[in-house]
């Protein structure tokens, strides 16, 4: 008891927490008191021999309630070089995008109020059209993010009866989009055919039966096969569908609407093709290869489109209005502007690897200034990864900063993280390398300022 009586009182803690740090907000204070002396006393509790550290609890208490108020999600650096990071957000949205979302979110728009006649509106109107616009689909329609298109169009289409997927795709993605799992939550018999490394047609034609309701095939978004493998490609299972008067559904993740010239894109990522070739359905994220917010895109036959959209599930999964219009910008650039819309992810992708270059020596030179001695910077030639469970196996010709020495690769990229402004490199071998691909404007000025931060930290 004597040693607990050491222990401040929450009152006080946050009294003098208000004193040394006025620019916290209070209820970020007093919450993170509470957690540092409580911790203190179960320290107590568990080491009889412990004793009460008030200055530590002070710190652990400002630290708690800088963490506690920070916005969430904030600004980090990505120095990765993978354009389309799962853990940093995805795609970036192009400024009109970006502003769009703002301005939906800040004022009255006419979401649902069809100006012309004064009466209801759909919500979806505009996407639907430019997504039509710009794929030559029957019909179109955007819904909360690719896994729930996905499910709306399971839950549409196939509930209560059995769907026909190959061994070899019957993915992860994330950790928390599995396959066999959404399967089942559709109320969906998942039908496995083949095996994990070959699948051939006949086993597709074996296990169609009275209960099926479609062929389902699922794009390996995040994962290659080679070696002793086969799969049935969508022409063939088009061609099985069609003679079993079934639909072809493809959850193609992470797909486009316009091929890019260069960097020249797997095919398999061009949505419209996948029509194209016999599939009646295709869904994918609007924050992958789209290069836009969160959303899932669905094109395809418009009875089975316009079927979803009338499907009540839809309103769970709907799209909000600041997604809503960022995808509307998005799309609005692709119809000006093509493959050349000043989109980030499109403009990441397509960064030439000869501009790269003069970018990381620039930026080499800068930060080889800013840390003197205390560790070798060099710009070098490197190769990074597309990344967001998009393009498996996909990798571009970059340009890096490496950084070695000082506190070692593990410890500086600690550091980084914990600037202001969080920045995000990767580590290769004995090296930090910071990937200039992925840079935004302004982004070497806040590394250079972490990074000095990081070396002012002694070591
Ligand atoms: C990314 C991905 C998903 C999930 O998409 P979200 O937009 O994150 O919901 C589903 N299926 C495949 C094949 C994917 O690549």
């Amino acid at each position: 008891m004597d040693r607990r009586s050491a222990l401040p009182a929450v009152g006080r803690l946050s009294e003098a927490l208000a004193a040394a740090r006025p620019d916290l907000p209070g209820w970020a204070r007093s919450e993170g008191a509470r957690r540092a002396i409580a911790r203190a006393r179960a320290a107590l509790d568990a080491d009889p021999e412990a004793a009460a550290d008030p200055a530590a609890i002070e710190a652990e208490a400002v630290r708690n309630a800088v963490e506690l108020s920070r916005p969430h999600p904030g600004r980090v650096v990505n120095a990765t070089g993978v354009v389309l990071h799962t853990n940093l957000g995805r795609a970036v949205l192009a400024p009109e995008a970006a502003r769009a979302a703002a301005q939906a979110g800040a004022c009255y728009g006419d979401l649902e109020l069809d100006l012309a006649s004064g009466a209801r509106g759909n919500r979806q109107r505009a996407v639907r059209e430019k997504l039509v616009l710009l794929s030559g689909a029957e019909a179109a329609l955007a819904v909360n993010n690719n896994a729930a298109a996905v499910l709306l169009a399971l839950d549409t289409l196939a509930r209560g009866r059995e769907v026909i997927v190959s061994r070899g795709e019957l993915v992860e993605i994330g950790g928390s989009f599995r396959v066999p799992e959404i399967l089942e939550r559709a109320g969906v018999r998942l039908v496995e055919v083949g095996t994990t490394n070959r699948t051939h047609p006949r086993d597709y034609e074996n296990a169609i039966g009275a209960e099926t309701a479609l062929l389902l095939k699922v794009h390996r978004s995040n994962f290659e096969q080679s070696g002793f493998v086969a799969e049935v490609g969508i022409e063939t299972l088009a061609g099985i569908a069609r003679a079993h008067g079934l639909p072809l559904v493809e959850d193609l993740g992470s797909g486009t609407l316009l091929s890019l010239a260069d960097p020249e894109l797997p095919p398999e990522a061009l949505a419209p093709a996948r029509l194209g070739l016999g599939a009646d359905l295709v869904c994918f994220s609007g924050d992958k290869l789209l290069g836009g917010p969160q959303a899932g895109i669905v094109l395809g036959a418009r009875a089975i489109v316009d079927a979803m959209a009338a499907n009540p599930l839809a309103r769970a999964l709907r799209l909000d209005k600041m997604g809503l219009a960022a995808l509307d910008a998005t799309l609005r650039l692709l119809l000006d502007s093509g493959a050349d819309a000043p989109l980030p992810t499109l403009r990441g992708l397509a960064a030439d690897v000869e501009a790269l270059r003069p970018r990381a020596e620039k930026l080499a030179l800068r930060l080889g200034q800013a840390v003197a001695d205390a560790a070798h910077v060099s710009a070098e030639p490197d190769r990074s990864t597309v990344g967001g469970g998009s393009l498996p196996g996909w990798e571009l010709d970059t340009w890096v900063v490496a950084l070695r020495g000082g506190p070692g690769p593990d410890a500086l990229a600690g550091r980084l993280r914990e600037a202001p402004v969080p920045v995000v490199g990767r580590i290769r071998d004995d090296a930090l390398l910071l990937d200039v691909r992925t840079l935004l404007d302004g982004d070497e000025e806040r590394i250079e300022r972490a990074l000095v931060e990081a070396f002012g930290r002694g070591d």
